[in-house]
């Protein structure tokens, strides 16, 4: 099964990958998260991406595409795979074309994570993730069960992504309504498109997804 998660910075695409991970087995193949640990790595392709990253830039079709196409061709992802944060332009939708033809895949279907503007700047600002096991967390939304301690872990370090500040949310939200919403009518077009209610609370997006996928 080929799955994309759809939607603007915020909408709940990394929360509900990883529970869909955790379900199904499917592997989510994040993005974002490819190119943190390049640039935390400091190679030479994470040197790059940081500028864009930083600036609330997209990175270039060329890089994320050279990632994510590397990294479908390892063993774990034969049986599939969850695409988070990919594909966001519409030359890196044709490149992914291109890609699965080329391994006789399909792609079964395109969840679209529909959440107001306004909604996003509130989600991306309150995000933290635990040091650890990289579990995600919310200021007001959903904190740990135990003040300031892991309910996966038990750890009690947490990040906050350098990115994840007002300013940097307004050119991110930019970029996707220009560069990535186009995909929407793209996938449309192909019949592969679905759209989930981003707004609701984790779980019931969590209940929608769900419905959609144990159609496959
Ligand atoms: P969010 O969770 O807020 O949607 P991500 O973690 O997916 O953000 O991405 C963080 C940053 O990494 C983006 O702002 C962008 O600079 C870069 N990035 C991630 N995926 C892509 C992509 N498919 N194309 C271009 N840039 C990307
Ligand atoms: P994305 O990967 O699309 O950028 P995340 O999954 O990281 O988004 O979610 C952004 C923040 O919003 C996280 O702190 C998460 O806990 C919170 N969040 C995710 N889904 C919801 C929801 N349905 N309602 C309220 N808060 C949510
Ligand atoms: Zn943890």
């Amino acid at each position: 099964m080929i799955i994309i998660l759809l939607g603007p910075p915020g909408a709940g695409k990394g929360t509900q990958a990883q529970r869909i991970q955790k379900k199904s087995g499917l592997i989510q193949l994040s993005t974002g998260d490819m190119l943190r640990a390049a640039v935390h790595a400091k190679t030479k392709v994470g040197m790059i991406a940081k500028e864009y990253m930083d600036a609330g830039k997209l990175v270039t079709d060329e890089i994320v595409v050279g990632i994510i196409s590397e990294r479908i061709m390892e063993e774990d992802c034969r049986k599939g795979f969850l695409l988070d944060g990919f594909p966001r332009t519409v030359k890196q939708a044709t490149a992914l074309d291109v890609m699965l033809s080329e391994k006789s895949l399909t792609l079964d279907a395109v969840i679209e994570m529909r959440v107001n503007d306004d909604a996003l700047v509130d989600r991306v600002t309150g995000r933290y993730t635990c040091s650890e096991c990289n579990e995600g967390y919310h200021d007001s939304n959903l904190k740990p069960k135990g003040d300031g301690i892991c309910d996966v872990c038990g750890n009690t370090n947490f990040n906050r992504r350098a990115d994840d500040n007002r300013e940097t949310v307004v050119s991110r939200l930019e970029a996707y309504h220009s560069l990535t919403a186009p995909l929407l009518p793209y996938y449309e077009k192909a019949g592969v498109l679905k759209g989930v209610d981003g707004m609701a609370s984790i779980d019931d997006v969590t209940f929608q997804i769900n419905a959609i996928l144990d159609n496959f």
